[in-house]
């Protein structure tokens, strides 16, 4: 067997890179499966204005390449695979990745993220970025003095999206694609109270037009088939987080697929588990708590994989923020449980 790392971390947004960057300078010689895709969905963004600490604003891809670079400037050891499953093997976990390959890890990050779910309709991949998008809260200040944009979707996100829209754009419309919305009570409540936004239901989207920029929207209203002229349209239908190669590891996920911790995003979900004490017990010991732990101890979950909440970068960084110093944490502990 190799000689195991300290840590392995699972993922390549800026949750993951923010973690290795606190692992490698608390000397943890972190490795990092950064997929083959690295940079998660700030790869598919284009201006960042709300990353603290770039007035100007920065290109999606480029602060990913500037964590990763601030990562391996401190002795991150960048992997380009995919993790495909972790197995627990004595004391260790081991995580397998790529073609059957293998690394050994006493404690494990994942910062794997969440895809924003779409339609793949005609014009989207063309439009991505360019008028199509799946993040308003981000975007909305670039739609200040526009006409008209879209949001897909009827839950609490899609309402969201539009009252963050209404603040900028002239006039906000929610494509709902029954004859009901499922947001809170609450959510819709504050909808009607704003004058610019407006509700089609039984809208089906179609197809996005234009060339440079989105122009205009085919949208199906109650059987009949129109092209609207558009600014922007958002998704909010859902994420789905990347999570899927965790099946069988034994860690804690809920319906929707977020990783549970013991950090609290509002929407009950907490981890019922086995040993839920908010102390885990390595025999007679207690360990501090530690609130980026999944039920598996030693194994910690950061970013948009187990927030449904506030899927922001800077959160998400934070997040690899708390689980690199929780791990870090964690593995003196069992030095020293293992010295003691
Ligand atoms: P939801 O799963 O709650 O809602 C998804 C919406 O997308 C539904 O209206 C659904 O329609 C619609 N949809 C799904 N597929 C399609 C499709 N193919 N075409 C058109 N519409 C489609 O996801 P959200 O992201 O809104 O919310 C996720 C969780 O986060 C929820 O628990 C929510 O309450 C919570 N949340 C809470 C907030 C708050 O309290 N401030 C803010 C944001 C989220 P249909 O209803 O027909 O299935």
């Amino acid at each position: 067997m190799d000689t195991p790392s300290h840590l392995v971390i699972i993922g390549s947004g800026p949750a993951a890179w923010t973690a290795a960057i606190y692992a490698s300078r608390a000397l943890l010689s972190p490795t990092i499966l950064a997929g083959e895709q690295s940079g998660g969905q700030l790869m598919f963004t284009t201006d960042v204005e709300n990353y603290p600490g770039f007035e100007l604003g920065i290109k999606g891809p480029d602060l990913m390449a500037v964590m990763r670079k601030q990562a391996e400037r401190f002795g991150t050891k960048v992997i380009e695979k995919d993790a495909v499953k972790i197995e627990r093997e004595r004391e260790l976990f081991k995580i397998f990745y790529g073609q059957a390959q293998e690394n050994f890890a006493k404690s494990i990050i994942i910062a794997t993220g969440a895809v924003a779910n779409t339609l793949k309709l005609p014009g989207e991949d063309r439009l991505m970025g360019r008028g199509v998008g799946t993040c308003a809260v981000c975007d909305a200040p670039f739609y200040k003095e526009k006409d008209t944009v879209f949001v897909i979707g009827g839950g609490d996100s899609a309402m969201e999206e539009a009252i963050a829209l209404a603040k900028f754009a002239h006039h906000v419309v929610i494509l709902v694609r029954s004859d009901t919305i499922r947001a809170s009570g609450i959510m819709k409540e504050r909808i009607k109270r704003i004058q610019n936004i407006e509700i089609w239901y039984k809208s089906q989207t179609k197809e996005f037009k234009g060339n440079q920029k989105l122009e205009s929207v085919v949208i199906d209203r109650d059987g009949k088939v129109d092209k609207f002229p558009a600014d922007g349209v958002f998704y909010a239908i859902g994420h789905t987080p990347a999570t899927e190669f965790l099946k069988n590891s034994g860690i804690d996920i809920d319906d929707k697929g977020y990783i549970k911790t013991y950090i609290d995003y509002g929407y009950g979900s907490l981890p019922q588990r086995a040993h839920d004490s908010r102390l885990t017990t390595h025999g007679s010991q207690q360990s501090a708590f530690f609130p980026t732990m999944t039920n598996i101890p030693g194994i910690f979950a950061a970013g948009d994989c187990v927030d449904p909440r506030y899927r922001q970068a800077v959160v998400a960084a934070g997040g690899g923020c708390m689980a690199a110093l929780d791990a870090e944490k964690w593995i003196q502990e069992q030095v020293s449980r293992l010295a003691g």
